[in-house]
């Protein structure tokens, strides 16, 4: 099978190297463009990266001369992983030049023509594209974006659950790791023997995205899961892996065990980057843990625990995901293989 040719803006950052380290030897995908800075552009690859993954950095990009993040790169189409404060008009001029958009950046997630996806729930919202082109006037070009690395350790469970019982209303308590600012990240003085209470501009995302993720389309809109969340996100002394510490209140009754196996149950996608299960429920006392179950399914699995009734809601439990690969990288690369499977990506030539 012809390889479709992928371009990574932000190539050089923490998220941009798990992109690189993910499809080194991946079946559908091959890395032809790296894009960054002026800093970096001019630089090959190994010269201009802090590379921070414990693999070696690939062969096949290593001589890969950084581009800056202007198109026409030569690409099929791009993966972005920029700051949000500059991913805004760049991830649009790329969408407007003809390049699918696969955006891990907060800058399109809530506009209400651009999917916000975790495919295992809503890769019908893929719909929603057609409308999003006619809007903006773009062509072969489009955005889709992949949600908060926090909402993703949490959304899964929710759908699960809102899919059979219900959801009422939610309370949630992250715990982020020092990864998930981007390298270097909170300096060393901050996080050492410290918890820090601030992230900024995170409780909204945590508040509203997973209200679209589990929305329900209809008539050309996505229209929001009708529930309330309220946030509290934390950064810890964790390199990867975010936790989130979830009560839930249902609107219709539901057993322990069902809700248990609301959660084993949720299907996974039988696609090269799906792990299985989706969603792994522990039953041992003292899990998840981030060292022990980030890297389950590669990363991108979620793994709940301490799953009990609650005083006050209806459920308790902690989730965790690994927040670069199921957070990030792996799932804006689950995103496109979503794309290529329902022929949304082309081959340029
Ligand atoms: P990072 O480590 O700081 O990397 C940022 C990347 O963007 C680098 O490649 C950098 O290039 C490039 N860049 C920065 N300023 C630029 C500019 N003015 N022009 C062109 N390129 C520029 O950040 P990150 O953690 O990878 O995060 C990237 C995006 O993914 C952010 O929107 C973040 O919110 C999102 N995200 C991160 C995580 C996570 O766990 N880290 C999870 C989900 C989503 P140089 O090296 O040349 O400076």
């Amino acid at each position: 099978m012809k390889k479709y040719r992928v371009g990574i803006l932000g190539a050089t950052g923490t998220v941009g190297q798990r992109f690189v380290q993910l499809l080194a030897n991946h079946p559908q995908f091959e890395i032809t463009a790296l894009a960054a800075s002026e800093r970096s552009a001019g630089k090959t690859y190994q010269e201009a990266t802090p590379w921070k993954l414990a693999e070696p950095m690939p062969e096949a990009v290593r001589e890969i001369v950084v581009s800056t993040i202007e198109p026409p790169l030569d690409c099929d189409f791009v993966f972005s992983s920029l700051p949000s404060s500059i991913a805004r008009e760049v991830e649009e001029s790329f969408a407007r030049a003809g390049y699918p958009v696969i955006s891990n950046s907060s800058a399109f997630r809530m506009e209400e023509d651009v999917p916000l996806l975790i495919p295992e729930i809503n890769h019908h919202h893929l719909e929603i594209i057609k409308i999003q082109k006619q809007n903006r006037g773009f062509d072969d070009g489009f955005i889709v974006t992949n949600p908060n690395c926090a909402v993703t350790s949490f959304a899964p469970p929710l759908a699960a659950l809102h899919e059979r019982f219900g959801i009422e209303a939610v309370i949630v308590t992250t715990l982020q790791a020092i990864s998930g600012a981007g390298y270097p990240g909170i300096s060393a003085y901050d996080i050492t023997d410290n918890v820090f209470p601030y992230i900024s501009g995170e409780e909204p995302k945590v508040e509203t995205e997973a209200q679209k993720i589990l929305g329900r389309y209809e008539n050309g809109e996505i229209i929001n899961a009708d529930f309330s969340v309220s946030a509290q996100c934390f950064r810890v002394n964790v390199i990867d892996g975010h936790m989130a510490s979830v009560r839930v209140k249902l609107k219709q009754d539901a057993t322990l065990e069902d809700v248990k196996q609301a959660m084993i149950e949720y299907p996974s996608l039988k696609l090269h980057s799906s792990p299985e299960p989706f969603i792994h429920v522990c039953d041992e006392p003292d899990r998840p843990q981030p060292r022990l179950d980030r890297d389950r399914g590669n990363g991108m699995t979620i793994t709940v625990g301490r799953l009990f009734p609650d005083n006050v809601f209806h459920y308790r439990f902690v989730c965790l995901s690994h927040n670069t690969i199921r957070g990030a990288a792996g799932a804006a690369i689950l995103n496109a293989e979503v794309l290529v499977q329902k022929g949304m990506i082309k081959h340029k030539f």
